[in-house]
């Protein structure tokens, strides 16, 4: 059986905690491989690798940073359906989607390769007689990443190509449900030419996580994950005085509007809501109706979400693979019970679905309600899984009330054909990222990614220009050669003269 290691100072490591977790496949529900599980004791031996590359890694001039980059660009074009494969055997999600994921992920290590131009500082000459002013920005240290089983390769990349190309060293601590591509991840980067230790893996759950925070070297943390976790690590990350960015849950709306294309709509719902069985959060698990649309929308989409090919992830023609794992199945199997004892109409029902020569796999079929009340859990609650609640409204100031009422405020969609209506909503809507007649709006790497309320604890999204600003810290430089014009001690407050 496979065995997930650490990877510390340039080199895969076992650790000493002889703690270990099993690891699925979630489309045979077989145990592949034996994860090692680090503590206080691998984070130690990481963040002293980390610690002693930083000294010359944050010196190695941008545009030398940027050429490893480039060089691990190449690798990972040349090595997608291998990490899209990794992906799909840990994670469960369809090949197709985890290439997507991949692409996405490169996209973060082009923006990173543009380094130099980034970390350009800004200068003003004469601010007084005879004195400069410029800024620029210098990396932190040693920086750590803590991510979700959702996207084990996208997540990590939002966070360490922005980091290190920002000269700061690096400790990922993955997901235990997926962890393989994380170690693939710093082969190649090892193979690319990062020196030993400004990459590092310390596999593992908690224990790992609260040896991170409580790591005085460990200068700031990135976290993606649920709400309560992202809660938990902001406080205690900040607490002891590190810079941290913490991105939570999302319970995503599409509003319908009674003008726009429900053909669209209807192709907008099905992939948003169950593609990646609903494990993404940006996938959209609320469905708005407004006025009159609501029969329409549920009588295109009743026959989709039964016809639903799903099956593992590595069939060509799987359109959903099955949940993580089997508490999970369980978990969203027990929002459905819910959704039914609290009287909403379940349309669609997922459970009971079977696989054909993968029955022991955690699969849960596509699963639709109708009448769905603000009131209740499946409303209120993020359920990962896929299953798609449509509420009905009577007007557009209703939907907007109501999406922006919701304490996760992640992404938001509004598919019209209305200019206005759609100008009226991106202005109004309280939520970070937002579609007009896009379901799912992941901005691009140049831009960022972040969500408002309880989806984002702290004062950065991730990667795009807010990345940089995360990962340096700001410094102004005021010079004047006094060998040029000396004036002796002043003892007021310098001002422009
Ligand atoms: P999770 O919060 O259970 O785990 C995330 C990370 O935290 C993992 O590395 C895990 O090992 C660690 N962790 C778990 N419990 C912990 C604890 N008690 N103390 C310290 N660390 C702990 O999340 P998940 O189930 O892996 O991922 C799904 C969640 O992530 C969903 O809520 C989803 O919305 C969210 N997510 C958010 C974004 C975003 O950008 N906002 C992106 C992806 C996923």
């Amino acid at each position: 059986m496979k065995k997930i290691t650490h990877f510390i100072n340039g080199q895969p490591h076992e650790g000493r905690s002889n703690r270990y977790t099993e690891g699925f496949n979630p489309a045979t529900g077989e145990v592949v491989s034996s994860i090692c599980l680090g503590g206080a004791e691998e984070v130690d031996l990481a963040v002293a690798a980390a610690r002693a590359a930083f000294p010359a890694w944050s010196e190695t001039p941008a545009l030398k940073r940027a050429r490893v980059l480039f060089n691990f660009k190449a690798l990972l074009d040349k090595h997608q359906d291998e990490l899209a494969a990794l992906i799909t055997r840990e994670h469960g999600k369809v090949f197709s989607d985890a290439l997507g994921e991949v692409t996405r992920g490169i996209e973060v290590v082009e923006f990173a390769c543009g380094i130099p131009h980034l970390l350009k500082g800004q200068y003003t000459e004469q601010i007084g007689g005879g004195i400069d002013n410029w800024s620029m920005r210098q990396p932190l240290g040693v920086v750590a990443g803590i991510t979700p089983f959702n996207f084990p390769m996208m997540v990590p990349c939002w966070m360490f190509p922005v980091a290190i190309a920002c000269g700061n060293t690096f400790v990922l601590k993955p997901s235990e449900r997926d962890p393989s591509v994380s170690l693939r991840l710093a082969e190649l980067l090892r193979e690319a030419g990062l020196p030993d230790g400004v990459f590092n893996v310390v596999q593992g759950d908690k224990q790992a996580v609260d040896a991170l925070i409580a790591h005085p070297e460990v200068e700031a943390l990135s976290f993606v994950g649920s709400t309560p976790i992202a809660q938990y690590i902001y406080a205690e990350g900040t607490r002891r005085g590190k810079r941290v960015q913490a991105l939570g849950g999302a319970k995503n709306h599409l509003v319908v509007m009674p003008d726009a294309n429900l053909d669209q709509v209807t192709d907008a719902l099905m992939g948003a809501a169950y593609g990646s069985a609903g494990e993404r959060c940006m996938a959209i698990s609320v469905a708005v109706a407004v006025g009159d649309v609501a029969d329409k929308v549920i009588e295109r989409l009743k026959p989709r979400v039964q016809a639903l090919v799903v099956k593992d992830g590595m069939q060509p023609d799987a359109e959903m693979g099955p949940l993580v794992t089997a508490q999970h199945r369980n978990k969203v199997m027990g929002y459905i019970e819910d959704g039914i004892a609290a009287g909403a109409h379940l349309v669609v029902d997922g459970r009971g679905l079977q696989v054909p020569g993968n029955e022991k796999g955690f699969f849960l079929g596509g699963t639709l309600f109708d009448n769905v009340k603000p009131h209740m859990n499946i409303y209120r609650e993020e359920i990962f899984g896929p299953v798609l609640c449509v509420v009905r409204v009577p007007d557009f100031a209703s939907a907007v009330d109501l999406v922006n009422a919701h304490e996760f405020a992640n992404g938001v969609a509004c598919f019209t054909s209305d200019g206005g209506v759609a100008r009226a909503f991106a202005r109004q809507i309280k939520v970070g990222m937002v579609g007009i007649n896009v379901p799912i709006p992941v901005p691009m790497a140049w831009h960022s990614f972040g969500g408002w309320k309880r989806s984002l604890f702290g004062d950065h999204h991730a990667y795009g220009e807010e990345g940089i600003r995360f990962y340096s810290r700001y410094k102004s430089v005021m010079q004047r050669w006094p060998d040029s014009i000396s004036k002796g001690a002043e003892f007021t407050m310098p001002v422009a003269k």
